[in-house]
């Protein structure tokens, strides 16, 4: 019966491609796991912000240079 032994084939053929997807996506997700980045508090308004998005200013933090200016002038 060939039929039997080509299905049987097909079978581990399928298995070993269920496995290597799951293999994949599991070490796909570990790769692009978020990073997760620092936080900070704008000096002017004290919203949390990610720290690559901030303007330091004599070691203040700000969320922009608006609210870098607007400290300044107070
Ligand atoms: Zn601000």
């Amino acid at each position: 019966m060939l039929a039997k032994y080509v299905l049987l084939i097909l079978i581990i053929l399928f298995v070993l491609q269920v496995v290597r997807t799951v293999r994949f996506l599991q070490n796909r997700g570990r790769v692009n796991r978020p990073h997760k980045e620092n936080m900070v508090v704008c000096d002017h308004c004290r919203v949390n912000f990610p720290e690559s998005e901030s303007v330091v200013s004599n070691g203040r933090v700000f969320c922009s240079e608006e609210h870098q200016r607007a400290s300044r002038e107070r």
